[in-house]
């Protein structure tokens, strides 16, 4: 789970990583009453989880309430790379003298936590890593032993940050480091982490990755959850008991086994086709639980054809067949649907399907077939 920045700085605060005092708003008046209780200048910011918002206008500085409310009401409802804002974060802005990027990520192939740091910062990071690689410092930290001091030291001075900040960004690491590993993070971004003209170094963006799998530790996780919007196939797959991941193509899929609907995501690429979705029904899934897949997977606008993939284990060919028959039944469907069924009771499934009056329905004995005929009925038209 992605926090918005405001939940990330929340974070951060119960770990003392200094971040800048901030309320959120939905309207402008919210908004005007924020900058009027912080009182001076303000910065409203846009919060959506993707990046680039300053770029974007999605974020305004305002030297009193009143600018406050115009700003909010500019920024609320702006669509930001697909991500419409409904909520702005108001904080106290100062004077940055110098913007740095600090993170620590889960760093799988090492099997540890690694530190990066730049004096290069509030640009975007993989910029700086093409451009001048040798700007960010990097170092690893052994899980077991956990952080020391000269970790922090060494990530500093091996990122050339300003000696003016060097002391406060020193003491920052280690609370930082704490809050990655006790909220089972995989990412804390820090981009920028800034020296104030006061002196202070603070964390003026927080991008935090939290590990779902960690959730039944954190009970706070699913109140952090339940500010984001869970888009509608996303909730219902849920609701019905299925593994749902929304992706970008035209070419749906259900298949059973994670293993296997992967491999048949592999298939389409390989027959020039894109999934537009990972839907995993399980083992021993039934016709209902097949019906119900289908009727999420044609409530997407984009899939043009939808690829069964079913190897019959314990899962029953014939009742696969049926859910089916049953979804073509019971919905209007309106795009085709190529199954592949192998295992338990296949040929009895593969009968009951070319039985079926529907047009739309299509058998096929392979995978490698299956996925070159969705892939080809979905682009049917187009090109
Ligand atoms: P992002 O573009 O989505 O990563 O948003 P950030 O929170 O990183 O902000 C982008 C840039 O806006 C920062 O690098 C700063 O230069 C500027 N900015 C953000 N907050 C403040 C603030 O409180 N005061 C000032 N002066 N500038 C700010
Ligand atoms: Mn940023």
């Amino acid at each position: 789970m992605d926090l918005f920045e405001y939940q990330g700085k929340e974070l951060l605060r119960k770990f003392e990583v200094p971040v800048p005092e901030g309320r959120v708003a939905t309207n402008p008046d919210e908004a005007r009453a924020a900058a009027e209780g912080l009182g001076g200048k303000v910065v409203v910011k846009a919060q959506v989880q993707v990046g680039g918002r300053g770029k974007a206008g999605g974020i305004k500085l305002a030297s009193n309430p009143d600018e406050a409310s115009s700003a909010a009401e500019q920024i609320l409802g702006m669509d930001i790379k697909g991500h419409v804002v409904k909520r702005v974060l108001i904080e106290r802005a100062g004077i940055i003298e110098s913007e740095y990027y600090l993170s620590f990520l889960l760093d799988r192939s090492e099997r540890d936590v690694l530190g990066m740091m730049s004096a290069k910062g509030g640009i975007d990071i993989e910029e700086v890593a093409e451009t001048d690689p040798d700007a960010i410092a990097r170092v690893h930290i052994p899980p077991l032993l956990g952080i020391s001091d000269f970790h922090a030291r060494e990530l500093v001075f091996g990122a050339g940050i300003d000696a003016a900040a060097r002391k406060e960004a020193i003491a920052i690491i280690p609370p930082l480091y704490r809050a990655f590993v006790e909220s089972d993070a995989s990412l804390i971004e820090v981009n920028p982490l800034v020296l104030m003209d006061t002196g202070r170094v603070v964390a003026l963006d927080a991008k935090v990755t939290l590990d779902d799998s960690a959730d039944y530790r954190h009970p706070y996780f699913s109140e952090l959850k339940s500010a984001h919007e869970v888009p509608e196939q996303e909730r219902l797959a849920k609701e019905k008991g299925l593994n749902f991941i929304k992706l970008q193509g035209d070419v749906g899929i259900i298949g059973n086994g994670a293993g296997l609907v992967m491999s048949t995501l592999d298939v389409v690429k390989a027959a020039g086709g894109d999934s537009a979705n990972f839907l995993d029904v399980g083992g021993g899934a039934g016709a209902e639980l097949l019906s119900n897949a289908l009727e999420i997977i044609t409530s997407d606008k984009a899939v043009k054809a939808v690829l069964v993939n079913i190897f019959g284990g314990i899962t029953r060919c014939d009742l696969v067949a049926e859910g089916i028959i049953d979804a073509f039944g019971r919905l209007d469907m309106k795009v085709p649907v190529v199954v592949r069924l192998d295992g338990t009771n296949a040929e009895q499934g593969r009968k009951m399907l070319a039985d079926a009056p529907d047009e739309l329905l299509i058998a096929e004995k392979t995978m490698l077939g299956a996925a070159e005929k969705a892939v080809a009925l979905a682009h049917r038209g187009t090109d």
